[in-house]
């Protein structure tokens, strides 16, 4: 437990510039954003300048740049600096500096330097690999799907319980990819412990198979939702948002 609480002072930037909604609280306001989009600074294809300009074409209230990070990542500052001059020019739009990180171990020991977490609006902890805690990974092709689910799980726990996140970013993603729908259960109960923890739950449509059976779960255990489309091309904004619309969310 001592390291658990370690864990949990990690600081972060103590303002909160975003409220999220409980998902059967969500109106309109709330999904008509994006708050998981990668440049060109990562994999993404696009600039910050051509993202927000399409955001302002397409209407959306709220965007969040939430590029992938690392402990040593060493660009931060000036990407936040870039993404906070850019947004001077689009008055109508509220612009986060965000970041996205792995978790490391089943602790939520989570990949980004305190300086990283000091820039940023909205952090979002996600479960890219699995690691076997000697510093590498877990070799996937042995694992059952069950075992699969199980582990990806754990770590997304330890994001949940101790990682200084905001956001539990694409919940079950691997699964989603490798295996398909990621068990009910286990995502009710990332949900339940999300809620607990006032840590929103990331409704990713790059990710998530069946929107529909995901959107039931979230109106049974309602957590703290995070609308993202996780943008890497252009074409990508506002997916998630636009789906939502569609489904009759925040109606
Ligand atoms: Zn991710
Ligand atoms: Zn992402």
């Amino acid at each position: 437990m001592t390291i658990a609480l370690e864990k949990s002072t990690k600081t972060k930037n103590s303002h909160k510039p975003y409220q999220f909604r409980r998902f059967l609280d969500l109106q309109w306001s709330d999904i008509n954003c994006d708050l998981h989009m990668h440049t060109s600074r990562t994999d993404g294809k696009a600039t910050v300048s051509d993202i927000l300009q399409l955001s302002v074409h397409q209407g959306l209230s709220c965007v969040a740049f939430t590029e992938h990070v690392r402990k040593d990542t060493d660009w931060f500052p000036e990407f936040a600096q870039e993404v906070r001059s850019n947004a001077e020019s689009y008055f109508q739009l509220k612009v986060l500096v965000g970041c996205e990180a792995k978790a490391l171990d089943f602790n939520g020991e989570l990949d980004v330097s305190e300086e990283i977490l000091a820039e940023c609006d909205l952090v979002l902890g996600s479960v890219h690999r699995f690691p076997n805690g000697q510093g590498g990974y877990i070799n996937v092709s042995h694992l059952t799907s069950q075992g699969f689910a199980q582990i990806e799980f754990e770590l997304a726990l330890g994001l949940l319980k101790f990682a200084p996140i905001d956001v539990l970013a694409h919940p079950g993603g691997m699964y989603y990819r490798l295996h398909g729908e990621f068990p009910a259960e286990l995502m009710r109960e990332l949900m339940k412990v999300s809620l607990e923890r006032n840590i929103a739950i990331e409704i990713n449509t790059s990710y998530i198979r069946n929107l529909p059976n995901f959107l039931e779960l979230c109106a049974e255990v309602n957590p703290y939702v995070s609308i993202g489309s996780d943008m890497h091309r252009l074409e990508q904004l506002a997916n998630c948002r636009d789906q939502l619309f569609r489904l009759g969310v925040g109606a």
